[in-house]
């Protein structure tokens, strides 16, 4: 078993920001993100805080707005109107999950493509699926630069990708399927009323689990040789954590790693690639107001 290790791929993709963002200052441009937190969900909080944590070793500034969860969907377009005229402002994420009564759709549709950092905006998801220059979702992103990183061949592949959401799922089927050397895999997309689960996922070359089920993907899901990429996140309790529980992914880690040729850990994978890349499409961002303003 070979790891895939997100401290190492996302250190190098911070070596080239650091970089770049040298460069966009010396032309008079520090790169800007605009974080809107609405409500105290903790996992949110603490995604919210890694980000602002990144941005200042970047040296990016960053502008965090909290409100409260009663927050009205008017408000809360408001503000997302008045980030998208900001100059200083060059990517604007609104982090989810909303509290109910909040149309994540009319608010990410809100954001100025140009800044939509998340890649949720329906211009960018539609530049996706068109094969077009756009913003993509920043965690199927980091997977393929991961892959990408240890010359892991996808094309040609059959590649099952576990759960169908907007913002994991379907655009990782989105990705590997593209006609680029990244992409060119064979894809299949399962979910939850994917009947014979298990036999299809035996028969993937790259299997990709964004599912929200500790421990879901067992040893016996997994192909000999296999590449297995863990998107999952999920809290059980722990009492021997101060924090009373430790983060776990969707695959049974310690059994799966006996039978695949790569795999990535929770933590320590995916994970960290989400932030870098979310950087990354920052920065492009910048990069891109930086050239229509003739900087
Ligand atoms: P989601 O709840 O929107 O989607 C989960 C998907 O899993 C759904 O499409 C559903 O059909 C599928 N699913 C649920 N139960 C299933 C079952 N029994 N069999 C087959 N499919 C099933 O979640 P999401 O936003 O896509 O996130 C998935 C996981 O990834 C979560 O644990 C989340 O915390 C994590 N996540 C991690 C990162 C990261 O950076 N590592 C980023 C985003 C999400």
């Amino acid at each position: 078993m070979n790891l895939i290790d997100g401290k190492v791929v996302s250190e190098t993709v911070y070596a080239d920001l650091d970089r770049r963002v040298a460069a966009l200052k010396g032309r008079g441009l520090n790169p800007g993100l605009a974080v809107i937190l609405v409500g105290d969900n903790p996992a949110s909080m603490s995604y919210v805080a890694g980000k602002e944590k990144t941005c200042r070793r970047l040296g990016i500034h960053s502008k965090k707005i909290d409100l409260p969860a009663s927050t009205g969907e008017a408000s809360l377009l408001k503000i997302v109107g008045e980030l998208n005229t900001d100059r200083s402002i060059h990517g604007i994420l609104v982090q989810s999950p909303l509290p109910k009564g909040l149309s994540e759709t009319r608010i990410f549709a809100a954001i100025d493509p140009a800044k939509d950092v998340d890649g949720f905006h329906p211009v960018n998801v539609g530049n996706l699926v068109l094969e077009q220059k756009g913003f993509v979702s920043c965690t199927p992103l980091g997977i393929v630069r991961m892959l990408e990183h240890y010359k892991i061949p996808v094309e040609g592949k059959h590649a099952v990708v576990i759960g169908r959401s907007h913002i994991v799922g379907k655009p990782m089927a989105l990705l590997l399927m593209q006609k680029s050397k990244s992409g060119n895999a064979t894809v299949t997309v399962c979910h939850s009323k994917s009947e014979n689960l298990k036999e299809i996922c035996e028969t993937a070359d790259i299997l990709i689990a964004a599912i929200g089920r500790a421990g879901f993907v067992t040893a016996d899901f997994v192909k000999k040789g296999a590449v297995v990429v863990d998107v999952g996140i999920n809290r059980v309790s722990d009492a021997s954590r101060e924090k009373g529980y430790r983060l776990v992914g969707d695959v049974d880690f310690d059994k799966v790693k006996e039978i695949a040729s790569w795999i990535t850990p929770v933590p320590g994978g995916v994970g960290l690639m989400t932030q870098a890349m979310l950087m990354s499409n920052l920065v492009d961002a910048a990069e891109q107001a930086a050239e229509k303003t003739g900087k």
